[in-house]
């Protein structure tokens, strides 16, 4: 078995609120275009929340 599902599934980091070890990273885009990935409670955080990242 090849380990290629991993990226689906990661420990990541929210850059909005510096939660560690998130499972599951929902990617939002900000207002010049750059996507990052947050968790579930910033998935629906403001908009220029996002952008102050
Ligand atoms: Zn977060």
């Amino acid at each position: 078995m090849r380990d290629e599902r991993k990226s689906k599934v990661c420990n990541g980091t929210c850059p909005i609120c510096n939660s560690t070890r998130i499972k599951l990273l929902y990617p939002r885009a900000k207002t010049n275009g750059t996507v990052v990935t947050v968790c579930k409670k910033c998935s629906k955080a403001d908009q220029n929340k996002l952008d102050a990242v």
